[in-house]
């Protein structure tokens, strides 16, 4: 199994080391849950997760060998209801970071007010050093290890970094043969097995639905802004091609593999054509190479990481970024000291758990649909993605404003009220 080593990870990052996003969001949790005045009992209630699940997951390789894969499920908080999360496949995946992130899902679908709790699982391996058919084996291994714990009224695992909706449908296939057919045991699977129209593109097109808010809220540039987008995957990829039909430029995308910058914005629908065929961003020939470093220096309006959490760090590049919002399409790239310094530089921040909201949101219409066993058309789940992600908005800026705090503090301050009331009325 391939692994990243330390430097190589700053290679490919252009950032030391990640804090892992447990630490990033506890630190945020507390921040808020002072200014609600939360008491000790109800923080740790909201803090410790309900249930963790690690696992051993052999997968019998093309070659003949065995290897030995760990992974783990976390439901962190269930109280308003079945937890929901993605699966990452990733060298880096650990408990503490399925942890972190789990708990960031609760707040997540309580700010956008989703009958949802939080989730989230993960394998630590890297996807792309296995054959289909290993990933086929891995997937089908951990789905029957993890099965006890999931349901489609307990747990609903989506896709998350390293996973997509292959990964969706073999886990949809690995429990119906055990439990019955149950489409929605999984969110972001095939539309042709029940998964939702607009749900590949959602979190793409809810990182720019609510960049475009903020926009027009804090009086930033729109039409003809530039954008810098750290991840070309699921999510990177579809929020160049929405910024694309918004008249917004991408001048810089980095990936795992390479990086590439035009001041004159980047071809986005060309760029996903080389994507498709090179699998890395690095090589287009619509623009210059960039290295991993420099990439955090691009002159832009907004910079968007959508790779990997614990990226923006004061010893990195937060002094580096030359930007006038930082928008959190991945899921905590941003350390709390660099927040500070962000704070103090006067560059908002978009929070992660609104700016990534959209796929969860879709995700829920399409439990939702498949629960009652009928399909929405695209300009439906459109309209209401939309809906839903401009109310968000609209609700943290108004408390921001009110309390005089970041989008970031009052975001947690809407999401622990809600998750706090529901366990008070649920009792004990
Ligand atoms: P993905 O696996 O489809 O793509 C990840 C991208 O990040 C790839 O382009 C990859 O090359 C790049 N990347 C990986 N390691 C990198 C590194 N060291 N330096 C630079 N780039 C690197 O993943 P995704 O689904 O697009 O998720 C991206 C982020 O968005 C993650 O933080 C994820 O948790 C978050 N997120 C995803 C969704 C979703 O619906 N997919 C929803 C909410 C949040």
């Amino acid at each position: 199994m391939a692994t990243v080593s330390p430097q190589a990870d700053v290679q490919r990052t252009g950032v030391a080391q990640h804090l892992p996003p447990a630490e990033i969001t506890k630190n945020q949790f507390q921040a808020a849950a002072d200014l609600l005045g939360l008491n000790g009992a109800m923080r740790q209630r909201l803090c410790i997760p309900f249930r963790e699940t690690s696992v051993q997951v052999p997968v019998l390789m093309d070659d003949g060998r065995v290897e030995v894969y760990t992974g783990h499920r976390v439901q962190h908080n269930g109280a308003r209801g079945p937890t929901k999360g993605g699966i990452r496949y990733h060298p880096t995946v650990d408990l503490e970071e399925v942890r972190g992130l789990a708990t960031l899902m609760t707040w997540k679908t309580a700010l956008l007010d989703v009958p949802f709790g939080g989730g989230k699982g993960g394998v630590c391996v890297d996807p792309r050093a296995l054959s289909k058919n290993e990933l086929e084996r891995l997937t089908r291994k951990f789905t029957e290890r993890i099965a006890i714990v999931l349901g489609p009224y307990r747990d609903i695992p989506a896709p998350d970094m390293g996973t997509d909706a292959q990964v969706m449908a073999w886990m949809l296939d690995e429990y119906s043969q055990k439990r019955g057919y149950s489409p929605a045991i999984v969110t972001g699977k095939p539309v042709a097995l029940g998964g939702s129209l607009g749900r590949e593109e959602a979190t793409g097109r809810g990182v720019m639905i609510t960049m475009r808010e903020a926009a027009r809220d804090l009086g930033l540039p729109w039409e003809g802004a530039t954008a810098a987008i750290q991840g070309f995957g699921n999510v990177g990829s579809h929020l160049a091609a929405c910024l694309a039909s918004e008249g917004v430029k991408v001048v810089a995308v980095t990936d795992a593999d390479g990086g590439v910058v035009a001041e004159g914005g980047l071809d986005a629908a060309a760029l996903s054509a080389h994507v498709a065929e090179a699998r890395t961003v690095g090589g287009f020939s619509g623009g210059d190479t960039l290295g991993a470093k420099e990439f955090w220096g691009v002159p832009c309006d907004f910079m968007v990481p959508a790779a990997l959490g614990g990226v923006i760090t004061k010893e990195d590049n937060v002094n580096q970024l030359q930007c006038r919002m930082v928008v959190e399409a991945a899921n905590a790239p941003t350390t709390p000291i660099a927040d500070k310094i962000l704070e103090e530089r006067g560059i908002p921040v978009l929070p992660d758990f609104l700016a990534n909201a959209g796929g969860v949101v879709v995700s829920y219409f399409e439990w939702t649909q498949n629960l009652q066993q009928l399909r929405w058309e695209l300009d439906h789940v459109r309209q209401q993605l939309e809906r839903k992600l401009t109310d968000a908005y609209r609700d943290v800026a108004a408390v921001a404003r009110d309390r005089k705090v970041p989008l970031r503090t009052a975001a947690y301050m809407i999401a622990l009220k809600r998750v706090a009331d529901a366990e008070e009325m649920r009792g004990h």
